[in-house]
């Protein structure tokens, strides 16, 4: 009697087993909360964790709270030795403060009248030479000189050009190269006004030096040759012909910690469970800049990128509510805002087979803007590196938020290269398939103003439960989604 009680029990379990299964392609939608995102969003984007900088013990605190929000979510770790963390070396130079500058008599102040763009070694003892037009100079000119010029406003067609901070970015960028080519000792820059409007921004970037990670490639444009920018103030003082210049200029190095935070929810199917769908954000942002009393000094960072880091956590809950046929691997990176450097990382260094990472879904920014629209990067040629991957995020949409998607931010010929600047472009390099959610950039973008009050989170909430269905339906297709024939990016 107790025993075929047991067999019917038993029985009746199975069939009701079945029954879940049989529904388990249908994603638990509802578990990913607007009340939680809100609740999460407003911790981490809190003044507490201070901007979140890359190599501080802001991003590292940020980090851990992460982490412990991916644990009490019932992500299980899936860092560096049963950790949920896989820390890594910041390589940081900056221009060292015992550096001088020189013209005439005239002696200049470091971040306070001059600003030396990178760090490097060099002493110079030359004549200046003022080049009006530094792209067409000839050699005879330059060669043992430093070349002197002003910012200039040519070309302001660029639409990137109408932000001084870019401004003043592009045009170094395009002239230094070019007049060190011809043998200039070192280049000075002379402000005008819009340069000028970019000054106290570029003390805070400048100051801070440049970051990278073992086996990439500096981001110095020059070595060894100074690159100095003075006020206009100075330019008659550069324009006295054969004034002469004496710098030394020093750097020094430190190495830091930065880490990425990694967790998982293992896969129902024993074969599919060893592949893996990446959820991708950033934990990183731009710090504490630019104090002054009684302003805003923190950039919280709301939207770039606590809105993304939110959005994992919640997608997290989701897939441990009902785990896919495929495993869901979740990483916040660090340090993303130094150069995508978490992401090199990893996925020089991921923490399971790099073959087994069937689909890279990256958030950056994804709470702003119109309720109704949002951007979709990497579904068009040559940014598009997997036709499934892209076909599932477009069928989910048309499901279930219908936004109205932004077609112009992903085309190779837009202004500002956008897809080139989050965290799935390393996997992209390793020809993992991939794609970008986001809702783009707006005026608070990179200032204190950045805020959690200003995040749209209904919309925040329709953005993850979009990119959630999309890791849902790649976790249990038949087949992992395939690379383009051909695929290769423009840069
Ligand atoms: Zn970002």
């Amino acid at each position: 009697m107790r025993k075929d009680i047991f067999l019917f029990s038993f029985s009746t379990l199975l069939c009701f087993a079945g029954q879940v299964n049989s529904q388990s392609k249908k994603a638990p939608i509802d578990a990913i909360q607007q009340a939680e995102i809100k609740r999460d969003l407003f911790t981490l984007a809190d003044d507490h964790f201070r901007g979140r900088e890359a190599g501080t013990l802001d991003e590292l605190k940020a980090s851990m709270w992460v982490a412990e929000q991916a644990r009490k979510a019932g992500l299980e770790p899936a860092g560096d030795d049963g950790t949920y963390f896989q820390f890594y070396s910041l390589l940081r130079e900056r221009v060292n403060d015992h550096s001088t500058v020189k013209i005439g008599d005239r002696t200049f102040s470091l971040w306070k009248d001059m600003i030396v763009w990178e760090p490097g070694f060099a002493s110079v003892d030359a004549p200046i030479v003022f080049v009006n037009d530094p792209l067409t100079v000839d050699e005879a000119t330059v060669k043992g000189k430093v070349v002197a010029l002003q910012f200039t406003e040519q070309d302001l067609t660029d639409p990137r050009k109408i932000i001084p901070w870019r401004y003043v970015t592009l045009v170094v960028q395009n002239c230094v190269k070019k007049i060190a080519a011809k043998g200039a000792k070192a280049i000075i820059f002379v402000s005008d006004d819009r340069a000028q409007q970019a000054w106290a921004r570029a003390i805070q970037d400048r100051i801070r030096g440049t970051y990278r990670i073992e086996g990439r490639p500096s981001r110095q444009l020059l070595n060894g040759i100074p690159i100095i920018w003075i006020g206009a103030d100075a330019l008659d003082l550069v324009r006295v012909p054969n004034q002469q210049f004496q710098a030394n200029v020093y750097a020094e190095a430190f190495t830091y910690p930065s880490v990425n935070v990694v967790a998982k929810v293992k896969g129902s199917d024993p074969k599919l469970a060893n592949e893996y769908v990446l959820f991708s954000g950033h934990t990183d942002h731009d710090g504490v800049r630019n104090i002054e009393p009684g302003k805003d000094s923190i950039l919280n960072g709301a939207d770039d990128n606590a809105t993304a880091c939110v959005a994992l956590l919640a997608i997290g809950r989701a897939f441990h509510q009902q785990p896919g046929k495929r495993s869901a691997l979740f990483v916040w990176h660090g340090a993303e805002e130094r150069g995508l450097l978490g992401s090199y990382y990893f996925a020089e260094h991921p923490t399971v087979p790099q073959e087994s990472l069937v689909a890279v879904l990256n958030a950056d920014m994804i709470g702003m803007n119109s309720p109704d629209s949002a951007g979709l990067l990497g579904i068009t040629p040559p940014h598009l590196n997997s036709s499934d991957l892209a076909n599932i995020a477009l069928a989910e949409n048309a499901k279930g938020p219908k936004f109205k998607l932004d077609t112009e931010w992903d085309k190779a010929s837009h202004f500002e290269g956008f897809y080139f600047r989050s965290d799935h472009l390393p996997y992209v390099r390793k020809n993992i398939p991939a794609i970008f959610f986001t809702t783009l950039t707006h005026p608070r973008y990179h200032t204190p103003a950045d805020e959690a009050a200003t995040i749209n989170i209904e919309k925040l909430t329709k953005m993850t439960r979009w990119m959630y269905a999309t890791g849902f339906g790649v976790a249990n297709a038949a087949n992992r989604p395939k690379i383009v024939d051909g695929f290769k990016l423009e840069k």
